[in-house]
């Protein structure tokens, strides 16, 4: 077993994330899931969005953080422990937790706080461990010290309690109360073990949920059974500073993670008891350890800021042994055993499911690059290798196959059992031999009288058909006889100079075909496209288990519907920007698990617990601030804090509200998309989480909401997250309450002349009933409103749209997304309708609006009505470079439309164009770049008319 620490997923959070100090010594989660780090520099909180630090200046009343608890019975209440007593946060509301100092000096005299244990009730006190003793606080009597003779200047080290008992190690052991009894009464406190328990001082504790204690000392762990009596006892080299249980799942035995010295080590529950597994962290002191609902295990760490070890740690394993460099053929070898073509050699594999040893390998021959392997039943292997076909008798060194025939020891790259054959597919063709007589000549198949070619993969269907997959000859079938040709009426699907590069069998008799970059499905009714990439090859290999189907591409690995072609997942090993797929034998099915040959190795995937992997939580807001316009921010404004819904009036003003994500599998890969309705209709393109930003709204009631996706697992439900009803500005208002002071006079004098008090009630049902019928008409209204999205005239987006489209896209560049804004204006329009008339006016408008769509690349880029004769493009992600291309092709798909402008001196009907290219880090407001365009296309204008001037803020 050897050390590698970095194949572990991990995750760290330090300093540069935004971390107060590297030194943390207590972590927690919040009941909105947050985590929470507390160090010597200072408190900070991590959402999966955004770390973000709260210290001294913020309100916290103590510093040298070094305890943190959340109260069961109130669990927005956040406990924080430090040299100078115990703050407590309020997390109700968004924005920096509100601080109630509970303990401070001069009051408190009990000295560095450094463990907090909350009673589980809500009304319940809570044990405070010190370096001088420990002590009870109860919402009443407030804090004394526990006077118990057994604990008396005792250093209380750890609390924890498990089932009726309450814990408490100190220096001159461990000891236990009856948690039930009365908080501050004497006595109480026993010593149930020798003190100290063999293993020196007592320096750490935790608790399985079924009452059992593990006991870390000096130079011992100690595992207590409920009953108390010392279950199993382990060795260390050095105390223990921090302990965590990670009871049992479905797959995988129960994990006992202890922090030892200057390491992090992980013990599993194997038949002989606990026993080291995996490697062992160097991370410095362990502070303190906690285990989230993922499975992920985070660690507090003394000078390294805080380490997250993954729960895809169960998802994905790497046989602990070097492992081979790039994996080109997993296929079954013996049982349980899988043989693994690697690029210098051939190596066994052999899976152990009892842990801890996992996996065991072997190199069996030193042949390079091995494609393909097969093992018969009789225990004799085959090799398609780079330097042709070879073989091994049982228990024999390999051998070339067919040393005399020169095409044999052409590169091969497939091999297959099928009809009593053997069937070799090799760089010039399709060769077989009889598996009866293995030394026979072997026999080529042609297309006629020529060789297929370069025979790239081979698969066997249900009905004993032998299809071949081919690179530059497309797919071609064999059964009993000649050698046919698969093609598809629709060329473009399956063409007969594609390159078929994987191919699996459905159990319906269907075939899984990829050719190209598009994934296929081949039945009787035709061909079927399931996918198509954006890359070259859409997938190296693939393989089919009931309706799901699996792709190993150069991006990793991904899940679709067998029979829609939807993408359900795409399964990464976090952080890897290389999870590539080498060969059509590259993917394997293995029990419960797939086994997949990459370019960096061997690696397992466990499918139950990737099944397990859940979707992300819907996102949450975690801050929002208002940003003055050009005037000061209006008092209900400034004040608007939290999800609303708010009512503010029309203005300037700009909002940012950040979402919260904890979804910790892997956020590198987390995307949000949003949409503000009332505003806009459609979601926004996916992003990385990051602030939203809109700006100056119009009088409206709006509703943002956001969702989250996770390639892993997918989309959380979308969840509302802001609520604002913008109002007219005033004079608007006052109209509509002068109606109203106008009609009421009238209602009042019929409401008195009807002294009926029954009546009056049914007055005012009536009016709800109006009322509601009114919110209803203008809810569908505003509805109606947001559908209106496209210009009638030329079928572009409208104005409204490019408003919201470039407030967003601006919006985005101080995230790193650069974009470009370009406005088009036609040449002597004026004189166009005056020549010609103005429906004539129309069409033109129209045709020239198709030729600018003609100009975009793709659903990324926006074009729109901007008003009259103009027109307004946003290309978002473009550096000036590459945007100038499609600009110059805008301007130029219009010049070449060649509609007749007698009124220019160009004598056809052109367009000048302004751009503006913005890149992050650019001065100025997104109403600055569009003045900055503006002013280009009447540069352009000036300069002659029919071109582009370009700009930069
Ligand atoms: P320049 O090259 O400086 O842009 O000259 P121009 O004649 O295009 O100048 P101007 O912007 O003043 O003229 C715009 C004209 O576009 C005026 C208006 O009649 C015409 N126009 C605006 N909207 C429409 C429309 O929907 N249909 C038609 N047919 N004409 C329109
Ligand atoms: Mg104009
Ligand atoms: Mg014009």
């Amino acid at each position: 077993m050897s050390d590698l620490p970095n194949d572990l997923p991990i995750r760290r959070f330090s300093r540069r994330d935004g971390l107060p100090g590297t030194q943390v010594h207590a972590l927690t989660c919040d009941h909105l899931g947050r985590f929470w780090f507390a160090g010597s520099s200072g408190l900070a909180s991590y959402d999966g969005v955004r770390v973000r630090r709260y210290q001294q200046r913020d309100g916290l009343s103590t510093h040298g953080l070094r305890a943190l608890a959340v109260r069961p019975g109130a669990p927005h209440e956040l406990l924080v422990g430090g040299d100078a007593g115990v703050d407590l946060l309020d997390l109700r509301e968004i924005g920096p937790p509100r601080v109630r100092p509970l303990l401070t000096t001069p009051t408190w005299t009990g000295g560095r706080v450094e463990v907090l244990l909350p009673d589980p009730d809500a009304g319940g006190g809570l044990w405070i461990g010190t370096a001088s003793g420990l002590y009870r606080w109860d919402p009443d009597s407030g804090a004394h010290p526990v006077t118990d003779p057994t604990l008396a200047g005792q250093h209380v080290t750890a609390l924890v309690r498990s089932g009726p008992l309450v814990w408490a190690a100190t220096h001159g052991g461990l000891l236990h109360r009856h948690a039930a009894r009365p908080g501050g009464a004497p006595g109480g406190w026993t010593l149930p073990y020798p003190a100290p328990l063999p293993g020196g001082a007592t320096t750490a504790l935790c608790a399985a949920p079924d009452g059992t204690l593990f006991v870390g000392a000096s130079s011992q762990l100690t595992e207590l059974a409920p009953d108390g009596t010392v279950r199993a006892t382990l060795p260390l080299p050095a105390p223990v500073t921090a302990l965590l249980f990670q009871p049992p799942s479905q797959t995988h035995p129960a994990e006992l993670w202890v922090g030892v010295g200057a390491r992090l080590l992980t013990f599993r529950r194997g038949a002989g008891g606990w026993q080291a597994h995996g490697p062992a962290l160097s991370e410095g002191r362990v502070n303190a350890l906690h285990g989230d609902p993922f499975g992920n295990v985070w660690a507090a760490t003394d000078s390294r800021g805080v380490l997250r070890v993954s729960a895809l740690r169960r998802v994905y394993q790497r046989p602990l042994v070097p492992s081979p460099q790039a994996a080109y053929s997993v296929r079954p070898g013996g049982s349980r055993g899988w043989l693994v073509g690697a690029e210098q050699a051939l190596w066994r594999f052999e899976e152990d499911v009892t842990p801890p040893s996992g996996w065991q390998a072997q190199v069996i021959a030193d042949l390079p690059a091995v494609w393909d392997t097969l093992e018969l039943e009789s225990g004799e292997r085959w090799f398609a290798t780079q330097q042709g076909l070879w073989r091994a008798a049982p228990g024999q060194a390999p051998v070339p196959a067919a040393p005399d025939d020169p095409e044999a020891q052409a590169p091969a790259r497939a091999l297959l059992c099928l009809r009593g054959r053997l069937w070799i597919g090799t760089v010039r063709g399709l060769l077989s031999v009889p598996l009866a007589d293995p030394h026979a000549p072997l026999r080529r198949h042609l297309n006629g009288a020529t060789p297929l070619g370069y025979v790239y993969t081979l698969c066997a269907g249900h009905d004993g058909t032998l299809w071949i997959g081919t690179l530059g000859q497309g797919l071609w079938r064999e059964q009993d006889g000649p050698l046919s040709r698969v093609t598809d009426p629709a060329p473009d699907l399956l063409g007969v100079t594609g390159n078929v590069y994987a191919l699996a069998p459905c159990d319906d008799g269907d075939l899984i075909a990829v050719q190209d970059n598009r994934v296929l499905r081949l039945g009787p009714g035709g061909v079927h496209l399931l996918a198509r990439s954006e890359e070259a090859v859409a997938g190296w290999a693939v393989l089919v288990q009931g309706d799901r189907l699996w792709v190993g591409g150069s991006d990793g690995l991904s899940e679709y519907d067998a029979r829609s072609g939807e993408r359900r997942r795409q399964a990464n090993w976090p952080g890897a920007d290389s999870w590539e797929f080498t060969t059509s034998r590259s993917l394997a099915a293995g029990p419960g698990a797939l086994l997949c040959g990459l370019n960096t190795g061997l690696l397992k995937v466990d499918l139950t617990e990737l099944g397990r992997l859940t979707a992300p939580p819907p996102p949450t807001l975690a801050s929002l601030e208002f940003r003055p316009g050009p005037a000061p921010l209006p008092p209900e404004v400034a004040q608007a804090s939290g999800a609303g819904p708010h009512t503010l009036p029309q203005g300037h003003w700009g909002l940012e509200a950040w979402p919260a994500c904890p979804w910790y599998l892997d956020e590198d890969t987390l995307r949000l998309r949003h949409r503000l309705l009332g505003w806009e209709a459609d979601w926004s393109a996916p992003h990385p989480p990051g602030p939203i930003r809109y700006q100056s709204l119009p009088a409206g009631r709006y509703t943002l909401q956001v969702q989250a996706f996770a390639p892993l697992t997918g989309w959380s439900a979308p969840q509302s997250l802001l609520r604002l009803h913008v109002q007219p500005p005033r004079w608007q208002r006052r109209l509509s309450a002068a109606f109203t002071a106008l009609t009421g006079p009238f209602l009042q004098t019929r409401r008195l002349r009807r002294q009926n008090l029954a009546l009056e009630q049914r007055v005012q049902e009536r009016t709800r009933e109006v009322e509601r019928a009114h919110d209803a008409l203008l809810n569908a209204n505003r509805e109606l409103q947001t559908l209106s999205l496209t210009d009638a005239l030329t079928g572009v987006p409208n104005r409204r749209q490019f408003d919201a489209a470039w407030q967003q896209a601006a919006a985005q560049v101080q995230a790193g997304h650069p974009v470009t804004l370009a406005l088009l204006d036609i040449d002597h329009f004026k004189g166009f309708n005056d020549t010609y008339g103005h429906q004539e006016g129309d069409r033109c408008l129209q045709r020239v609006a198709g030729a600018l769509r003609g100009a975009l690349r793709g659903p990324a880029d926006l074009l729109a009505r901007y008003g009259g004769e103009e027109f307004g493009v946003i290309l978002p992600g473009e550096s000036l470079r590459d945007a100038a291309g499609v600009i110059e092709r805008l301007r130029r798909n219009v010049e070449e439309l060649g509609i007749p402008n007698a009124a220019s001196p160009h004598a056809t009907v052109t367009v000048s164009v302004g751009a503006v290219t913005v890149v992050p880090g650019a001065p100025g407001l997104p109403a600055d770049w569009l003045d900055l365009a503006d002013a280009a296309l009447y540069r352009a204008k000036d300069l002659g008319r029919n071109r582009v001037v370009h700009d930069r803020p």
